[in-house]
């Protein structure tokens, strides 16, 4: 009975929970976002004619080589962003992957998708998420890139999903100078197959210094992998 009852709770918590749009609170027809705020995300561009069209910086408009490519030296082929990075999906990644709000996990998900489908032109051979050290995986409970890629691994499961393995503790890449960068992210990564002639998606659910990915797109490249792309949920703008 006290199961039945458990049940019953969940089940209207869930019903009541996605009748109010999660982003504006207004009336939905039980979906987690409402129309409006559906069209507003899919409206906004991450690529224009300012971004560069490689790692999506937004550059100053007598600017013609992106000096964050040349610094950074990035060897994975570009990054496609679903959404630049702000509110309010940054507010809800973080309820996602701080407060372990897995039921959003499958609006992110379908707004990953719904965003990235437009702008790719292939299916990539391979999909590699960004692995957590198993350390943080473990205290967290899941891999949030895992949930945002729920959605494509559903409509494309002929695209295999490879892990990768983590097996160093890094620091924020962000909160480091460019010689730390480097050394932090030194050999974190493992893919432990040959990628010969393979094209490849990291999947990142925020990108921003876009050091991490770049780490993980050397370990492919070493592996033998032809095309490597990027595929963030959010790409931040950073000094
Ligand atoms: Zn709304
Ligand atoms: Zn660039």
């Amino acid at each position: 009975m006290k199961f039945l009852t458990l049940i019953n709770n969940l089940l209207t918590r869930m019903i009541l929970s996605t009748q109010y749009c999660v982003l504006c609170g207004s009336k939905t027809n039980s979906q987690q976002i409402c129309n409006y705020c559906y069209q507003d995300l899919m409206r906004q561009a991450t690529m224009t004619p300012q971004h560069c069209w490689k790692c999506l910086i937004k550059m100053q408009p007598h600017q013609i080589v992106c000096s964050n490519c040349s610094e950074n030296k990035f060897i994975f082929d570009r990054i496609v962003a679903a959404f630049d990075y702000g509110f309010p999906l940054d507010q809800i990644l973080q309820q996602l992957k701080y407060r372990t709000k897995l039921e959003y996990s499958a609006l992110l998900s379908q707004l990953f998708y719904a965003k990235i489908s437009t702008q790719i032109t292939h299916l990539p051979d391979i999909i590699i998420p960004v692995p957590l050290h198993p350390k943080k995986h473990k205290l967290r409970g899941f891999n949030q890139t895992h949930e945002i890629l729920r959605e494509f691994a559903n409509l494309h499961p002929k695209v295999r999903i490879l892990y990768a393995t983590r097996s160093k503790e890094t620091q924020p890449q962000a909160t480091l100078n460019r010689g730390e960068r480097i050394a932090n992210l030194h050999k974190a990564f493992r893919i432990h197959e040959n990628l010969s002639g393979k094209s490849v998606a990291i999947i990142d659910d925020v990108v921003t210094t876009g050091t991490t990915v770049n780490e993980l797109a050397r370990e492919c490249r070493k592996l033998g992998a032809d095309k490597v792309e990027i595929w963030c949920l959010m790409r931040a703008q950073h000094d």
